[in-house]
């Protein structure tokens, strides 16, 4: 069986996406599946589940199809086999306490444990996340031992633009693997940490301009 190293990186972006749309079978009493149904649960072509199923080794039958129960076994242990799991998210403002109350609920391996902001009375700000678990909101000023305390590797970055670098260099001193950056700062950092940029705003601009141009795009 592959370990998840050796599998391509697109790959092994998609098993959450695979796992969660198996976790709905299962929790309909659905024993049996095969990859023309799981491409249409997820939204993948046929060729691509196919071709990353084949990365995984024989987890189907020939004339079976793929036995639900353990296709989430299987997809749920390669997803707890990745270590790093607890996050810490900077910048408790509008979109960064949404973040935490959602918790990433549709997946089980991310854990955002606690928070960090400007002017806080340590501690004592809590956010209440989906499954009831109170999130404490430290202030920045503890952040190097307090990150020890909770043994966060992955930083999420949420605070004003003016203030990303700062943050960012403060979360590669406290020794994180990875960052999820929300603003819109291109971060320096070391090759050892890994950064995923999420900036809404130009997503959102580059579907409006396909919107605004879908003729002239379409007549290309
Ligand atoms: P957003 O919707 O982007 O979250 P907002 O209006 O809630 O916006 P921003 O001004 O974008 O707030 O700031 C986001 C959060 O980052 C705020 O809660 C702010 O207090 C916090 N913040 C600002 N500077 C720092 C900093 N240096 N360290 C930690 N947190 C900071």
């Amino acid at each position: 069986m592959a370990s998840f190293s050796s599998i391509p990186r697109a790959t092994a972006q998609r098993v959450p996406v695979y796992n969660h749309y198996l976790k709905s079978l299962q929790e309909k009493g659905i024993k049996r599946t095969n990859s023309k149904e799981i491409s249409a649960g997820v939204k993948y072509d046929p060729a691509t589940v196919r071709r990353d199923f084949s990365f995984f080794g024989e987890l189907g039958k020939r004339g079976y199809g793929y036995d639900v129960d353990s296709l989430v076994t299987f997809f749920s242990g390669k997803l707890e086999d990745q270590k790093v799991n607890k996050i810490a998210l900077i910048g408790a403002g509008n979109i960064g306490s949404a973040l935490v109350r959602n918790n990433f609920s549709s997946a089980d391996n991310l854990d955002i444990v606690v928070a960090f902001d400007i002017n806080i009375n340590n501690g004592n700000k809590k956010i209440i996340n989906e499954n009831g678990t109170e999130v404490s909101v430290f202030d920045i000023s503890e952040f190097q031992k307090i990150s020890r305390e909770y043994g966060a590797q992955i930083a999420i970055i949420t605070v004003p633009e003016q203030f990303a670098q700062e943050i960012a260099n403060q979360v590669v001193k406290a020794g994180y693997k990875g960052i999820l950056n929300f603003t819109a700062v291109h971060l320096t950092l070391p090759k050892t940490v890994r950064v995923k940029d999420v900036d809404l705003t130009r997503e959102a601009q580059t579907l409006v301009y396909f919107v605004n141009n879908q003729d002239k795009i379409k007549s290309i």
